[in-house]
């Protein structure tokens, strides 16, 4: 017997196309904005609004949409100690089917008739009654593994029932349950409705959306720790300069192209001058501010083809594009006058200045190695000649 031939549909497609968000994708954004248009595709839902929550603010804010007004969704602020329908799948991490009248304000809003609200939460909630060894059974909160306890009404801790939303919210951020969640990740509301076809929403789609969502959630979180690692991997921690390495690789990958296509760059060895007296006189964390805002200073006075980075310690580079030695000394002395002319109200109003070196492609060196050596040497060149200048070689 031959085996039958399985070709999808469209909509097996366009959901097998909302999974490959979850595997494949790294980019938030692109995985967002798929995640809302396929969500109406698939489910052939008119209006599709996206929210997040935004847990310093307090929030869940409005993102991005399909069918509703973008600028009216990326408004909204809804609260979390509200306690309005919108939190409602948030607390219990299920969907809600409504058809309510419009008595809650962003419903209202919104212009909702019928819709559904669906959660983005990608991690279980850690239950109070777990945490605490709890054995009050007749609490709200008693058995239920999603719900989150400092936003349901009427929970039973230290015997008083704490029936006020906002007021509750502020006793709770004193308790270890409220501690123990992690305010990183992804948590969410979809609202969708059919507000032009008026087809009503099945449950059956709802709950298939539900998944799909919670996979996607996840696919959210992924995305977020991977942009973060990646940032982590080229950035330093304290200036939040590009690092070492970051700079490097952009160097030779200059070399190469200045190699091949011609072309002019030079670089700049710029060093603190005196800093370990900085660090004696008024200590290493006040020396870390003292680093930060003379990476401010270079961000500020760089062109944006421009690079700036810690090379290490009191040290920074700066590549220059499109740079020949002429115009690199320019930039580098507006550099350095910059340096020397910012107040330091950090360490009483003493001034802070650097030695530059230069180094250009082709008249100083055609390799990676080369160039540093020169700007290294021609910046020691200014120690030398007493500090706060520049040289070229
Ligand atoms: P010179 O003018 O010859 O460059 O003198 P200097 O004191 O700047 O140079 P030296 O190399 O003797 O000292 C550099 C100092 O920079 C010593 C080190 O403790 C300090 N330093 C390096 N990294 C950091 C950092 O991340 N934070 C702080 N606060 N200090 C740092
Ligand atoms: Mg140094
Ligand atoms: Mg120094």
């Amino acid at each position: 017997m031959s085996q039958q031939e399985i070709s999808p549909n469209t909509k097996e497609l366009a959901l097998l196309e909302m999974l490959s968000l979850v595997y494949e994708e790294m980019d938030l954004d692109t995985i967002e904005e798929r995640f809302v248009n396929l969500t109406a595709d698939i489910f052939g839902f008119d209006r599709v609004g996206l929210f997040f929550v935004k847990h310093r603010k307090g929030v869940l804010q409005g993102k991005l949409c399909k069918g509703f007004d973008p600028g009216m969704i990326s408004s909204l602020e809804i609260p979390l100690a509200g306690n309005c329908l919108f939190t409602k799948p948030l607390i219990t991490g299920f969907p809600l089917l409504s058809s309510e009248m419009p008595t809650d304000p962003f419903v209202k809003e919104m212009g909702l008739e019928d819709f559904a609200l669906i959660p983005i939460v990608n991690k279980k909630r850690l239950s109070c009654w777990h945490i605490k060894k709890c054995s009050k059974t007749d609490c709200p909160a008693y058995g239920k593994k999603w719900l989150r306890c400092w936003l349901v009404p009427g929970t039973k801790c230290g015997n008083i029932p704490l029936e006020d939303c906002v007021k509750k919210e502020e006793m709770c951020q004193e308790c270890e349950v409220f501690a123990k969640q992690d305010s990183d990740s992804t948590e969410g509301v979809m609202v969708v409705d059919n507000f032009t076809s008026k087809n009503s929403i099945t449950m059956n789609n709802i709950t298939l959306l539900s998944i799909v969502a919670h996979a996607v959630g996840g696919a959210i979180n992924n995305a977020k720790v991977y942009s973060r690692t990646l940032r982590e991997s080229i950035r330093d921690d304290l200036t939040e300069l590009y690092n070492r390495r970051f700079f490097n690789e952009r160097l030779i990958d200059e070399v190469d192209r200045a190699r091949r296509y011609g072309g002019v760059f030079s670089m700049l060895l710029c060093d603190i001058d005196h800093f370990k007296m900085v660090n004696d006189l008024f200590g290493h964390p006040i020396g870390d501010k003292v680093l930060i805002k003379v990476a401010t200073i270079l961000r500020d006075n760089i062109r944006s083809s421009d690079m700036v980075a810690r090379y290490g310690g009191e040290e920074f580079t700066i590549l220059l594009l499109n740079s020949d030695k002429k115009l690199a000394i320019t930039l580098a002395e507006q550099i350095c006058r910059a340096i020397a002319g910012t107040l330091f109200t950090e360490i009483d109003g003493k001034q802070v200045t650097a030695s530059i070196g230069i180094a250009t492609f082709n008249d100083d060196s055609i390799s990676f190695e080369g160039l540093v050596a020169k700007a290294d040497r021609a910046m020691y060149l200014a120690k030398n000649k007493g500090r706060n200048q520049v040289i070229a070689l």
